[in-house]
């Protein structure tokens, strides 16, 4: 059996298809491969799978200069936004992604921007080693506390229910949450738990909001969680983006289309929210003109699932993923449209 790697990963998954005695051949360049090189890799090699990435488009095309013997695209990472379902599923061709073990990395680095926004991490970093700080001030750099505040999730899914946890848990947050179908037990859990340190008794129920609106319209924080799906593009557009609390800050780790990004630059220019922390860009590696001038946004590079733990991780759940199929097993991962 023969796999193409798109590009180097870490080794755990690596060395678990090469213990089977698999033939295993990394892309040698150390950058996305053009889509020509891609099927020119393809089409003259005959692969059994592909272990692909998020910065790869895999489409009809793509499938069919693979061939017959391609059994298994396995992604390497759980949004799968890249790939074209329906053409996989025509041709009998098992996609996978890799859900749970990204779960609490992505979950933290959504805190971390949460916290550096609302801190000011990063502008203060940049003021100090600017050599402006003089001296300790009682008006300098101040921000927000997370603590007690409303955090709104839109996607209560994996990463979505971790980051409610958190925020409960660890910074006495109330939570709301926007999802396509109610999660009944999670709203048992948190109401149950008060999931406000400003207290009193919730309702079951209290925290699910119908409409997005309702929720943009109440949250301190609004963290986006759901995948880029049709139904999802540009959730946050323009109008929905006035909803929200000239105090509020709006965080994406989900997929950068989720957000219309020049109607979030309009937004961060006018001052309509107080800041945003942004992991995802609608156009990657892009930015949209005007965002990386603006003070009240901090930029990270699509990094949110990237520790040296989980990367592992996720470099051996791929790997799995691509030995049960060819054991002729379900592949435990399964994209299911
Ligand atoms: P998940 O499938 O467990 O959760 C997604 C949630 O969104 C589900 O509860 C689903 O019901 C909800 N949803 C789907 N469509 C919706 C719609 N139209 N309206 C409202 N809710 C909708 O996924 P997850 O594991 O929590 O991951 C979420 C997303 O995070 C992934 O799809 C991926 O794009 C993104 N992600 C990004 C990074 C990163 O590096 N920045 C890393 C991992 C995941």
């Amino acid at each position: 059996m023969k796999i193409f790697i798109t590009r180097e990963i870490p080794d755990s998954g690596i060395s678990a298809l090469k213990e089977k005695g698999y033939e295993v051949v990394i892309s040698p360049h150390d950058r996305v491969l053009t889509r020509e090189e891609l099927i020119t890799t393809l089409s003259g090699n005959a692969y059994d799978a592909v272990l692909c990435l998020l910065t790869d488009k895999i489409d009809a095309e793509i499938f069919d200069v693979a061939g017959k013997q391609c059994k298994i695209f396995a992604n390497y990472a759980v949004g799968f936004d890249n790939i074209d379902l329906k053409a996989a599923a025509e041709r009998n061709i098992v996609v996978s992604n890799t859900p749970d073990v990204l779960t609490n990395t992505v979950a933290e680095h959504t805190f971390a921007l949460m916290l550096a926004i609302s801190h000011r991490i990063a502008e203060a970093d940049r003021f100090t080693r600017a050599g402006k700080y003089v001296g300790w001030a009682p008006m300098l750099l101040l921000g927000n506390d997370l603590s007690e505040k409303t955090v709104g999730i839109v996607g209560l899914g994996r990463i979505g229910s971790r980051v409610a946890h958190h925020a409960v848990k660890g910074f006495d947050a109330k939570i709301i949450y926007y999802d396509k179908k109610r999660n009944l037990e999670f709203e048992k859990e948190f109401s149950a738990q008060g999931g406000s340190a400003s207290g009193g008794e919730k309702e079951f129920g209290a925290l699910y909001r119908p409409t997005i609106e309702a929720l943009l319209k109440e949250a301190d924080y609004v963290s986006i969680h759901v995948p880029l799906l049709d139904s999802t593009r540009h959730l946050i557009n323009a109008d929905r983006l006035k909803f929200m609390k000239p105090t509020a800050y709006l965080i994406n780790t989900s997929r950068g289309a989720v957000i219309d990004e020049k109607a979030l630059v309009d937004a961060l220019k006018n001052k309509t929210i107080r800041g945003a922390a942004i992991d995802v860009f609608e156009n990657e590696p892009l930015l949209a003109p005007g965002l990386q001038e603006l003070d009240n946004i901090i930029i990270t590079p699509h990094i949110a699932s990237g520790t040296e733990e989980t990367r592992q991780a996720m470099s051996r759940l791929a790997a799995e993923n691509i030995i049960a199929v060819f054991e002729g097993k379900e592949a435990p991962n399964k994209v299911k449209i």
